[in-house]
């Protein structure tokens, strides 16, 4: 599968355009940080954005067709009248060891598959840039990334990283003109 640029979100506005298009879904946004991890915002990166929105609509067409259905009532899960709404919003949205994790609290089973899909499928696209060709899920830090932006990241880090040396190593350095100074492109 392989994501067009046209299907991505505006790169500068798409954390806000989510909250906005979809409010029942972030009704939490503006929770205090002792009732809900949401409102520290959605805590991914941009090559996500679409998953999202995908996903995002996905629940809600769920939603809007079932949510007076005794089939509906039945598979919810979590359901708790002193935990909040009847509606299902998100508690927490964020990455861990190269995933989207996706926290809901009133889900039903088929709103849950809903979500194991978006996240099964971030594996698959660049968090950085949206991509789905050359992506991995590595590193020390496990980060799922296109090779272009984990080079781009590596770079970003050798090149802090030599900005906080003192300034006779770096004199060294530039002198010696070593080779892992300027990773190899391939
Ligand atoms: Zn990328």
């Amino acid at each position: 599968m392989v994501v067009e640029s046209e299907f991505l979100m505006n790169k500068k506005t798409w954390r806000q355009d989510l909250y906005k298009k979809y409010p029942m879904l972030f009704a939490q946004k503006n929770l205090d940080m002792k009732q809900t991890c949401m409102c520290w915002g959605i805590e991914c990166n941009y090559g996500w954005s679409s998953i999202l929105d995908t996903t995002c609509t996905n629940i809600m067409g769920y939603w809007e067709h079932h949510k007076t259905t005794d089939e509906y009532k039945e598979d919810l899960k979590n359901h708790d009248e002193d935990y909040g709404p009847y509606e299902p919003q998100f508690v927490q949205i964020k990455e861990k060891y190269g995933g989207l994790r996706l926290y809901i609290n009133n889900g039903s089973d088929r709103i849950y598959k809903i979500i194991a899909r978006a996240e099964n499928a971030s594996y698959l696209i660049c968090e950085q840039c949206g991509t789905s060709i050359n992506v991995t899920s590595e590193g020390s830090w496990i980060l799922t990334l296109c090779n272009k932006c984990r080079r781009d990241m590596h770079k970003w880090t050798l090149k802090k990283w030599i900005n906080q040396m003192p300034s006779r190593i770096k004199w060294w350095l530039k002198r010696k003109k070593r080779k892992w100074l300027s990773p190899k492109k391939n």
